[in-house]
């Protein structure tokens, strides 16, 4: 099966384009939803980081508690790599599980960070969704009522425009309205079925 890897910014509209694929009748795979799943309570992720890091990074539920996690990652590159050597091969594993299940020509996996955490090996081809900064920044503000501020912090620790659009294969223009944004996607959905057909 053929696995378009879906990336792009905080804001940039990987979630609406993925809604538009998926309409399509496109399997969706989250893989921002899989890194919650396997943390969740009872699972032995969550065990294995506390062993590591101590109940401190639990809240009152014994959850994990993502804000006091991201505060320790951010403070200590150290600590963020060892945090990722549990995840990492986790999320990998439960992904590449999810793909299994599917009987289609292609799917689409939703990676946030797909050039920074290296997940490039996990897909076939990969499509970029792209905006301006300036875009992505008032976009995020909008939908989450954050501070312009907030929004460049992530934005400036992922990585930068350029750098996504020259690893991209294919691109969607989402500076766009929705209308050409469906197109768009309408005009990939073809080619990505062709290109399943061929390698089939
Ligand atoms: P991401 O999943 O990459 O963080 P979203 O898909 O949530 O981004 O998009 C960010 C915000 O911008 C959302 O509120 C979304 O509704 C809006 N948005 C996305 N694409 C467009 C577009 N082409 N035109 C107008 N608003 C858009």
């Amino acid at each position: 099966m053929l696995v378009i890897g879906l990336t792009g910014g905080i804001g940039s509209g990987k979630s609406t384009v993925a809604k538009l694929f998926a309409a399509k009748g496109v399997p969706i795979i989250d893989m921002d939803q899989i890194a919650r799943q396997v943390v969740a309570a009872g699972q032995p992720a969550l065990a294995q980081i506390t062993r590591e890091f101590g109940t401190a990074v639990l809240d009152s539920d014994g959850q994990l508690d993502r804000r006091k996690i991201r505060a320790l990652i951010f403070e200590s590159a150290e600590k963020r790599h060892r945090l990722e050597a549990i995840l990492h091969p986790l999320i990998r594993q439960e992904t590449q599980h999810q793909l299994t299940e599917l009987d289609t020509a292609y799917c689409i996996v939703v990676i946030p960070l797909l050039l920074e955490s290296h997940q490039q090996p996990l897909v076939d081809r990969i499509l970029v969704v792209d905006v301006p900064e300036t875009l992505q920044i008032s976009r995020t503000m909008k939908r989450d009522g954050v501070s312009a501020e907030a929004v460049k912090k992530i934005l400036h620790a992922q990585t930068d425009r350029n750098s996504r659009l020259a690893a991209a294969d294919d691109v969607i223009d989402n500076a766009v309205e929705l209308a050409k944004v469906r197109d768009r996607v309408a005009e990939l959905d073809q080619q990505y079925r062709t290109m399943a057909e061929i390698a089939d």
